[in-house]
């Protein structure tokens, strides 16, 4: 008979971590499925300032720490992608792209991924010019000029990582107002090295082979300009994928799992923790609430 799990979480961010912590604790066999590199989008977060109790830390080092403590209390990862899940009575059948897991239950915690522009010759230079991880590919333009686009923590975060070591940064916003931390908006502000390009989208990318410049419209004047830059890392949001779990969760308009500050799905042995999940504040620190959550949930109701 095969191997049968109290909880397999979906997914490795700070929410599946933190579930796979509090689902340890509860004494329960737990199982972490994780198509990619453990952290989630956390890793390229160059440095976190608002996870209570830590005064600074790098995504990456947080994730490692979260890692190590779900692993350490007995957690189990598997580096497989989930694809679906089957329900069979009281019992789960979680195929990934190799393997078929049985569970009692499931949290799904599958993040989100990086929003593309969706501007012609996008695709194409990603590694040429076009990033969505500044942490992982800002070394590559060390004293060079570059933009990043959105109005968000990530850019945000973003623009003042490059900022130390790119000559010049652009930072390039549809609105005059951000969404991001305000102090971290004062800090970009006092930097000689950064410009704000503000009401303005990114309407095309220059260059062949590389990225040699972008052109911004300016979104009440349609004024167009022309930026030479080297790179352009994009931040401009998530995009959640859970169309795999349609059958067993039910989804917004945008794709998030349908779920309230308790992570039930509404379905019997199927919770929901994160970012992927329906919720006003995406951010660290909810991530891991929902991990909590969402265990504790699960834990509970194998008892019943
Ligand atoms: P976000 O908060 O959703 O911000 C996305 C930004 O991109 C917004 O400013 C948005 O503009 C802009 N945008 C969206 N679609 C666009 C388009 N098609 N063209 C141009 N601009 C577009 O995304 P994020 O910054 O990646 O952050 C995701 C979540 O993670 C947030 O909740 C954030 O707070 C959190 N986060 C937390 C930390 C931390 O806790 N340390 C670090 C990083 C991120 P508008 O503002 O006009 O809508």
């Amino acid at each position: 008979m095969a191997e049968l799990w109290d909880i397999i979480i979906i997914g490795a961010g700070p929410a599946g971590l933190t579930a796979a912590v509090y689902g340890q604790r509860a004494g329960r066999k737990t199982l972490l499925l994780e198509a990619n590199m453990y952290g989630g989008q956390i890793i390229n977060t160059p440095e976190i300032e608002n996870y209570p109790g830590i005064k600074k830390t790098s995504g990456a080092e947080f994730a490692q720490a979260l890692y190590e403590q779900a692993i350490d209390l007995g957690a189990q990862m598997i580096m497989e992608k989930a694809v679906s899940v089957e329900e069979d009575g009281e019992i789960k059948h979680v195929h990934t792209e190799q393997n078929t897991y049985d569970t009692k239950t499931v949290i799904i915690a599958t993040g989100a991924k990086n929003r593309p522009l969706g501007l012609p010759r996008e695709q194409e230079l990603i590694g040429a010019g076009v990033s969505y991880c500044a942490t992982c590919d800002g070394m590559f333009f060390r004293g060079k000029e570059v933009a990043v686009n959105g109005g968000g923590n990530t850019a945000l975060g973003d623009a003042l990582f490059l900022a130390q070591i790119c000559s010049k940064v652009y930072l390039i916003h549809r609105r005059d107002q951000f969404r991001g931390d305000h102090r971290d908006v004062e800090k970009l502000e006092s930097l000689d090295n950064v410009e704000f390009v503000l009401n303005s989208n990114v309407t095309e990318l220059i260059g062949e082979p590389k990225l040699e410049a972008v052109e911004v419209t300016d979104v009440h004047s349609g004024e167009k300009r022309t930026i030479p830059v080297s790179a352009l890392f994009v931040a401009i949001g998530q995009m959640p994928e859970n169309k795999e779990f349609s059958n067993v969760v039910n989804l917004d308009p945008k794709g998030y799992v349908e779920a309230g500050e308790n992570c039930l799905t509404g379905h019997k042995g199927v919770f929901t923790a994160g970012d992927c999940r329906t919720k006003d504040v995406r951010q660290l620190t909810t991530a891991a609430a929902d991990g909590a959550v969402a265990a504790l949930a699960a834990s509970g109701e194998i008892d019943q």
